[in-house]
């Protein structure tokens, strides 16, 4: 039987497990799919061992440690600097980022003519949907609360709240961690309430509440998402390579699926 993990601090919430496990049964893949809490993320390679897993997820706060001790990388890895997807295989770590895969797939499916994007946030999330949109062609800008973190995104047009004049952008991306665990908003509302007005459509990275920004958006009747497609379509994505590619996206995501039922 192959094994399988998410190491994250916290995982006790990740929905993780019992997505992988649902596919695996689904498709009689004999596999299970574990959490692991890993306080320290300098042990994450040693800890990959000593479990003898054939793969494993990375989430919050190891996946920059993730990048770092695999053996191999993706090219979009590579240029992201985070992984979230391991793979072992002849005794050498291989790493992925399928969390910006997943959200590509995401804003795929809005049936909108989307060109611009606004994304909210410079974090590790910001860092991978930005680039993976822009080699896809989108127009990305990136507006953040604090000027440190923009450093980073030296490629793109970006602003603090302080420097922004909004404009018109296709979608509005919040990809901060504001609303997760509070009632923020992402950005000032007078920000926001100009730009959704403007916009076609919205998306929050945040999954399973409606959040602040949520909430405003659906003031202006734009067709929106939570970060559930996301979180879905970066596991088929994983679940692809755990099974080296023996199953077709859609009858993964079929099984997938029944984990958020
Ligand atoms: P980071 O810690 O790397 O970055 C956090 C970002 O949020 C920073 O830009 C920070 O701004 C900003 N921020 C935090 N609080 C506020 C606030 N009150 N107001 C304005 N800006 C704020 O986080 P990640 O990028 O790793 O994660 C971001 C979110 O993405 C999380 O909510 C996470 O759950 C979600 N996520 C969802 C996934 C899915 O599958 N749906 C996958 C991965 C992540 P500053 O620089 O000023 O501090």
């Amino acid at each position: 039987m192959k094994q399988f993990t998410i190491f994250g601090n916290p995982v006790a919430h990740s929905k993780s497990p019992k997505m992988h496990n649902s596919a695996f049964n689904g498709l009689n893949f004999d596999a299970n799919y574990s959490k692991t809490l890993l306080k320290d993320g300098s042990q994450l390679r040693d800890k990959f061992f000593e479990l003898d897993i054939d793969g494993a997820n990375i989430t919050v706060p190891h996946k920059e440690e993730a990048f770092k001790i695999c053996d191999e990388l993706d090219s979009f890895a590579q240029k992201v600097g985070a992984v979230n997807t391991i793979i072992k295989k002849d005794n050498k770590l291989y790493g992925y980022n399928t969390d910006a895969l997943g959200f590509l797939k995401a804003v795929s499916l809005f049936d909108i003519d989307i060109k611009t994007i606004l994304i909210i946030g410079a974090g590790g999330t910001s860092k991978a949907i930005s680039k993976i949109l822009q080699d896809e062609g989108y127009i990305i800008t990136i507006l953040n609360r604090s000027a440190s973190r923009l450093e980073d995104f030296k490629d793109f047009d970006r602003y603090t709240f302080d420097n922004f004049k909004p404009q018109q952008y296709d979608l509005i991306v919040n990809s901060t961690s504001a609303g997760l665990e509070d009632d923020y908003l992402p950005a000032p509302k007078e920000i926001l309430e100009e730009l959704l007005s403007n916009a076609k459509a919205s998306i929050d990275v945040i999954y399973g509440k409606e959040t602040p920004f949520l909430k405003l958006s659906k003031e202006f009747n734009l067709p929106l998402k939570d970060g559930s497609d996301m979180l879905l379509f970066q596991g088929v994505i994983a679940f692809e390579k755990f099974t080296n590619h023996q199953f077709n996206f859609q009858e993964i995501e079929k099984f997938m699926k029944r984990a958020f039922e």
